[in-house]
């Protein structure tokens, strides 16, 4: 199967290959227990400088960063409750994310925000549980990864609220209209484009909205295993997706933007760069540290 993929990848990549950051992949996901070190493998071989792996809840935090701490400068966690957990937001998982958020690995406080499209835990939980980890991300002086479906005005109200005292955040699979991006880019939201853009029918909004996003705000994201690029032929038989597809979601926003691909990469590194880094505290050195070394890995392979 590994070979398979990889023959499929030489066959199918495009053409250029240029450094890239996957900012929110779920590898933390039961579909990557089996191979992990093969997903890295071909990741790193398709240019992904580093990846932040997306926690979720008690258990993909945990995981998250212990694979963040097995790949140094390569894996960066998040720690977070997602919406659809909200109902198990207390104080074992608040100690957990703060813990956690103290951890040099630990990138950002996430992924946290509000689902009414599935509604999976009651709507005022998923405030009170979102309202609770931005406060943290506050104390903890953190940037945010946001997830919003479905709730648009609420989670801009309580966004509002706190953005005073909030680090930098980033509204990840961004799907939406020039509205609902006017209303991020007032928040000084960076946005997270996800492989939807490759979608010929459901994209097409966002094919257009994406060229609103000012050339520094703007990040780019597998969120694998879901949403595989639609473009992508043949698919992998599994449809699972993984950071090594993220140079199709690339091309596609560098061709929506009428940008060239290596510009587009370029652009997206420096602001992932700019955007995990900034939360830096300069009295300490310990998270300071791994991205001193960034840039200097390029090409190592793992
Ligand atoms: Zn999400």
């Amino acid at each position: 199967m590994a070979t398979e993929l990889r023959n499929w990848l030489d066959r199918h990549a495009p053409p250029m290959m240029e450094p890239l950051v996957d900012i929110g992949a779920n590898l933390a996901d039961r579909s990557f227990f089996h191979d992990l070190d093969a997903v890295l493998k071909r990741a790193w071989d398709a240019g992904l400088q580093w990846i932040v792996v997306t926690g979720s809840d008690r258990q993909s935090n945990e995981r998250a960063f212990v694979q963040a701490r097995k790949h140094p400068q390569r894996l960066y966690a998040t720690a977070g409750l997602h919406p659809h957990h909200a109902e198990d937001w207390g104080t074992g998982i608040a100690a957990q994310i703060r813990e956690l958020s103290r951890q040099p690995e630990v990138v950002a406080i996430g992924e946290c925000g509000l689902d009414y499209f599935r509604d999976l835990s009651p709507r005022p939980i998923q405030r009170a549980a979102f309202g609770a980890q931005l406060e943290l991300a506050v104390s903890a002086a953190l940037p945010v990864f946001l997830h919003q479906r479905d709730a648009h005005q609420d989670f801009v109200a309580i966004l509002r609220e706190y953005h005073p005292h909030l680090k930098e955040c980033v509204v990840h699979c961004f799907t939406g209209d020039k509205d609902a991006l006017a209303d991020y880019l007032s928040l000084d939201c960076y946005i997270g484009i996800t492989g939807w853009i490759c979608d010929e029918r459901r994209g097409l909004s966002l094919q257009k909205s994406v060229r609103e996003i000012p050339p520094d705000r703007l990040l780019i994201e597998s969120d694998a295993p879901y949403l595989l690029p639609r473009g992508m032929r043949p698919r992998p038989k599994d449809r699972r997706n993984e950071p090594a597809f993220l140079p199709w979601v690339a091309q596609s926003v560098a061709e929506a933007r009428e940008e060239s691909y290596p510009e587009l990469a370029a652009q997206t590194t420096r602001n992932a760069a700019s955007f995990f880094r900034r939360w830096n505290d300069p009295n300490s050195s310990l998270r300071e540290q791994p991205f001193r070394e960034y840039g200097r890995h390029n090409n190592e392979g793992d």
